[in-house]
């Protein structure tokens, strides 16, 4: 059983995927985490993305595997480096270059290879799995998502004001919407779900009870 959940930066998936896949004892895949895991390296290596050399070393030199859970770049453990402002604003950029997605998408092939797995980002349900048995597209308005992204960097101690929180956001869905490869996009057969007003339980109960009634 795959589950794909699909929606723009902060519109809650990674929160609400994790608990459906406590809840439904599903294997979770953040894909995001992956985009992210490169973004960073990118940015380490001083890689040019627009010159296939350096891309390919990108893809050549950094392996991602996952362990208990944790998500493992070249072999050590990753946390709040991926999610760093200057990560956040980089994603976009590394996520739209061809051969990054391909070898993300073939790496995400391999690690849902078991029962039941539920992944969450942008092109599960239209590009990585487009036979998935269930496909949820998230939303939120831009204010909602900005507010959430608000709470969880001052979480980590990190101060940006809404209005360029508002900005990022923005931007990042217009380069995720627009881009050539893969673009953010609701499969024709993916579920809509707008999180905006709702509470975590509330969505990730609205969740549960599609796939309730998909088992029939
Ligand atoms: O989900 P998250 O916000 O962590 O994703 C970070 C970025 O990674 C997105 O803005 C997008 O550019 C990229 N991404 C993608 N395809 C996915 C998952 C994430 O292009 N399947």
């Amino acid at each position: 059983m795959i589950i794909a959940i699909d929606g723009p930066a902060g519109s809650g998936k990674s929160t609400i995927a994790k608990l459906v896949a406590s809840q439904k004892g599903l294997f979770y895949l953040d894909t995001g985490a992956m985009y992210r895991m490169m973004t960073l390296r990118t940015l380490e290596m001083c890689l040019d993305i627009h010159n296939n050399y350096d891309v390919e070393r990108l893809i050549k030199e950094n392996t991602i595997t996952i362990e208990e859970g944790g998500y493992l770049l070249n072999g050590c453990k990753v946390g709040l480096e991926i999610r760093t402002p200057e990560v956040d604003a980089n994603v976009s950029r590394v996520s739209a270059v061809k051969e990054v997605r391909e070898a993300m998408v073939k790496r995400q092939r391999e690690l849902s290879q078991r029962s039941s797995v539920i992944l969450d980002g942008r092109d599960i349900g239209t590009v990585v799995f487009p036979n998935a048995n269930i496909k949820i597209f998230l939303t939120a308005s831009v204010y909602e998502r900005a507010v959430r992204r608000f709470k969880e960097y001052l979480e980590k101690g990190v101060e940006l004001s809404l209005e360029k929180i508002e900005e990022e956001i923005s931007k990042r869905d217009f380069q995720d919407e627009n881009r050539e490869e893969s673009p953010l996009k609701k499969a024709d057969d993916a579920i809509l779900v707008n999180t905006t007003g709702k509470t975590i339980l509330e969505v990730v109960d609205n969740i549960l009870e599609i796939m309730e009634n998909h088992d029939g």
